[in-house]
């Protein structure tokens, strides 16, 4: 290898992504493959000599698109994925090309000030306190650990106990309160921040999943101690928001610190005509969101955000001898991120805000929610089929016929059919299909083919599907 070999592989690598790119929208939207297959394609013993590049990249480009969901394409509806804007694509590649350290200023003047710059915006889109702390990282499960990591030393040094000195053992018991529709990974934050999943109290939701105000006087008024709040900003199933500026008055009035998860939900305040759905999250003391959902980044690309920045960078700052931390105006990302070595995340992020300011961020997301409303109103049209969900974000809970069983046969049918693909879920006791609109790409006429594709599907299921009758 010289370095010479650069530019061919590049092009050769252009070129397969720009074939993957090209098919993309008309290919079958799930993985054609399993486990098997992608094994039996690139199984072997560990090469002794090594294999030609070009050889390598091929076989990779060659079975990359069997087994691989087109998750980037229009008609992709599962989870809340997002797809790629072009030129945040074409910056990622820039990034890794560059190849910078981005955990302090001196290896990566570039990163640092880009960074700087992408976090301002984000706190502008947002409408959030200015002087807040923002970190760039890996997810939204990342945001929650860095987030609550500073709420965990914030509530500790208000109680004179400094965590990051002496631990946990000995401290003052927090207690962690979340609604019964919290996302897994908040525990999973809570589990490696030693807080324990057993330190959550959790607080009945209502039918749309938000949490019920009600029910956390009730718990608050249980609890002594310091006390993390943990709310939500769209639920993954219907995409609701917790009574945000309820949630904030009772949590602040008990002095306790409130930990929004916004994973997709805080791109809602990019978006004049969803203020309302998102009111009060600006009261919150810290925020966790993901930029590779609804802002269309590669992965991986989350953001945590904190209110109080001397808690968020006293949970997560390093301090040795040999770094050459800056401590000026300078900006060292180990001081905000539980990264030490990473990935220059935050320039596709810039790049992003850059090409679709404020105004092409607020429309990606309104028209989402557009798309959402419009498979609402066709397939709620459609005879026997029930949507379950208010829609008030880019979630659609679907229910086929009566039972569950017609729906999970649809769900399997249509990610059978390959025009689109939504997962299932099971809301309230009842299997749904569950859609997830969060791609700049998708257009109108996505969604009627994709409405075309479920009704079909629900046709042949149930002319096929033998209910039980008792
Ligand atoms: C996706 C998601 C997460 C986890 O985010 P990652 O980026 O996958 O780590 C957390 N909360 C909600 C509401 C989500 O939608």
């Amino acid at each position: 290898m010289t370095f010479d070999d650069f530019g061919p592989l590049l092009r050769r690598a252009h070129g397969h992504a720009t074939a993957f790119l090209d098919a993309l929208p008309e290919r079958f939207v799930g993985a054609r493959a399993g486990r098997d297959e992608m094994i039996a394609a690139f199984d072997g013993p560990l090469p002794v000599q090594g294999e030609h590049a070009d050889a390598v990249l091929d076989r990779l480009a060659m079975h990359a698109p069997r087994g691989t969901q087109a998750c980037a394409a229009p008609r992709y509806f599962g989870f809340v994925i997002g797809g790629t804007v072009p030129v945040a694509l074409a910056t990622d590649w820039l990034v890794s090309t560059w190849d910078q350290n981005a955990g302090i200023h001196v290896i990566s003047p570039l990163t640092a000030a880009v960074e700087e710059i992408a976090a301002r915006w984000l706190l502008e889109l947002f409408d959030l306190p200015r002087d807040s702390g923002a970190g760039f990282v890996t997810g939204c499960q990342m945001a929650h650990f860095t987030c609550l990591a500073a709420a965990r030393h914030g509530v500790l040094r208000r109680v004179g106990w400094d965590v990051e000195a002496d631990g946990l053992m000995g401290a003052p018991r927090i207690h962690v309160v979340a609604s019964a529709e919290a996302h897994v990974t908040v525990d999973v934050a809570l589990r490696y921040l030693g807080l324990g999943t057993r330190s959550l109290v959790r607080v009945d939701s209502d039918e749309q999943g938000r949490m019920r105000l009600d029910r956390l006087r009730e718990v608050m008024d249980a609890l002594d101690g310091p006390v993390i709040v943990c709310a939500q900003a769209g639920n993954v199933n219907t995409g609701a928001f917790d009574p945000l500026r309820g949630i904030a008055e009772i949590a602040h009035a008990r002095g306790a610190w409130l930990h929004v998860d916004g994973a997709f939900g805080l791109w809602a305040r990019a978006a004049d005509g969803l203020r309302e759905v998102a009111d009060g999250i600006e009261l919150a003391d810290s925020w966790a969101t993901d930029a590779h959902k609804w802002l269309n980044v590669p992965y991986d690309s989350g953001v945590a955000i904190v209110r109080h920045a001397e808690d968020h960078r006293a949970a997560m700052t390093v301090a040795a001898a040999y770094l050459v931390q800056t401590r000026g105006a300078e900006r060292d990302a180990v001081d905000w991120v539980p990264e030490f070595s990473r990935r220059a995340r935050g320039i596709p992020v810039y790049a992003a805000l850059r090409t679709l300011g404020r105004a092409g961020v607020g429309d990606l997301v309104e028209r989402c929610c557009a798309h959402a409303r419009r498979f609402a109103k066709q397939l709620g049209d459609a005879p026997g089929v029930r949507v379950l969900n208010d829609v008030v974000l880019n979630q659609v809970l679907v229910r086929f016929g009566d039972d569950d069983a017609t729906t999970r046969a649809v769900i399997a049918g249509v990610q059978d059919d390959g025009t689109c693909w939504a997962s299932g879920t099971t809301w309230h006791g009842l299997a749904a299909l569950r859609i997830s609109v969060s791609n700049w790409a998708t257009t109108a006429e996505d969604v009627d083919r994709s409405v075309d594709a479920m009704l079909r599907v629900h046709r042949e299921v149930a002319g096929r599907v033998v209910v039980p009758t008792s």
